[in-house]
């Protein structure tokens, strides 16, 4: 699960690392009393989307004059705001932080993640943060510091004096990256984060060390434990078939190709969607409907699968393991009878029942094509999806 910089900033003061003083608004009336509770005469207009790379998307918008905030007010609220991590209709704006505009010296990249494959939380810091961190690491990797911390150990003030001394931190700004350090670590033990980042975390001219930015993942499988989390979901953010999927127990998630996959098992799932690119498709998601799956699952994910505006034909691959074909092909005659048949759909059956579930489909009043081999179903349904008669 994602939160937004606000909220980021919120678990960050609790845990002793500095921010700058900020007002968070969803309306421009609010706009002009959050610039006067802020010291200073500059402010940075911010919009709250869960997306990075907004400073290159036109949602940080740096004001001069009270003016300048209620215009860019006006320009983010209602917008979405499209930026190099989002996907090209954006993410919608529906609230803002005011921040006081910073005299930035430096800014430098703090985060941590879990690494599987030295199986330890890593840090990774470095002197060249800001708007371009994905290009420092791409091509210069050795800007970038790396500390694996045992995940059964603990992180020591001697390690973030290290650290420190790596990011070229002098004086009283390495006390102040310690505490920051010890508090990220913190959050991302006690929360079951997955990646915390600062990005950029500044030095100013007045020698304070400030988190300027912030983006927390949290482990969805220990959300269970963490209440105060869950509360902060946003969901206006997520992708709404996506969230409709999973109140049906349904993993789905949204592709940019033509063809609508609807498998049992996510190991199948992905062999389908190969196959799928093998024959020349593109799959327009992917969806695991679960092993012991039910006919109104299928009903409900067929449904799910014929809205989706860029999908011109549907693959249904069901392997009857635990659940039976025969009930796998009457839930699919109840979804079409449901929500019509509006695109070419090839079915392949295989395990339990198949030929029952085969010949329901086969007898049905409903142009279904059907295999019994996957390649086949594959090369077909890439053939219909293109125009080609059943
Ligand atoms: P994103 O990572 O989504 O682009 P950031 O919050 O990192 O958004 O902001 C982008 C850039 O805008 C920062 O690298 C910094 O240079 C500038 N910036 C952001 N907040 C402030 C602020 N309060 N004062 C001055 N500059 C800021
Ligand atoms: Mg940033």
């Amino acid at each position: 699960m994602h939160i937004h910089e606000y909220q980021a900033k919120s678990l960050f003061r609790q845990f002793n690392i500095q921010t700058p003083e900020a007002v968070l608004i969803d309306h421009v009336s609010q706009a002009s009393d959050a610039c006067t509770s802020l010291a200073g005469e500059l402010w940075v207009v911010k919009a709250q989307v869960h997306a990075g790379g907004r400073g290159k998307g036109g949602g940080v918008i740096l004001c001069h004059s009270i003016e300048e905030v209620e215009n860019a007010c006006n320009q983010l609220f209602g917008s979405n705001l499209i930026t190099p991590q989002t996907d090209t209709k954006g993410l919608p704006v529906h609230q803002l932080l005011i921040e006081g505009g910073q005299n930035i010296e430096r800014e430098l990249y703090l985060g941590l993640l879990v690494d599987r494959q030295t199986q330890k939380i890593t840090i990774l810091a470095s002197t060249e943060g800001g708007m371009d961190i994905e290009k420092v690491a791409a091509e210069t990797p050795d800007k970038i510091i790396k500390f694996g911390v045992d995940p059964l150990g603990s992180l020591n003030a001697k390690d973030c004096d290290t650290i420190a001394s790596q990011l070229k931190l002098k004086g009283e700004l390495v006390n102040q990256f310690t505490k920051t350090l010890l508090g990220l670590y913190e959050i991302f033990t006690s929360k079951d984060v997955s990646l915390i980042e600062i990005n950029p975390l500044i030095t100013t001219t007045e020698n304070n060390l400030l988190a300027l930015d912030g983006k927390i993942d949290f482990d969805d499988n220990a959300l269970y434990r963490h209440e105060d989390i869950v509360e902060l979901r946003d969901t206006s953010q997520e992708d709404e078939k996506e969230n409709k999927a999973s109140e049906h127990q349904l993993n789905y998630i949204s592709l940019n190709g033509t063809i609508g996959c609807m498998v049992n098992g996510a190991g199948l799932a992905m062999a389908t969607m190969d196959l799928i690119e093998h024959h020349g498709g593109s799959p327009a998601n992917f969806l695991d409907v679960g092993g012991g799956t039910t006919a109104e699952r299928v009903a409900k994910a067929f449904e799910l699968i014929q809205t989706e505006d860029n999908v011109k034909g549907v693959l249904v691959n069901i392997f009857g393991g635990i659940v039976r074909c025969d009930l796998i092909a009457e839930g699919i005659l109840q979804a079409i009878d449901k929500v019509g048949l509006t695109l070419p759909i090839v079915v392949r059956l295989e395990g339990t029942n198949a030929k029952q579930g085969l010949a329901l489909l086969d007898e049905s009043e409903f142009d279904i094509a059907t295999e019994a081999d996957l390649t086949q179903a594959a090369i077909r349904i890439v053939a219909l999806s293109e125009g080609a008669s059943a």
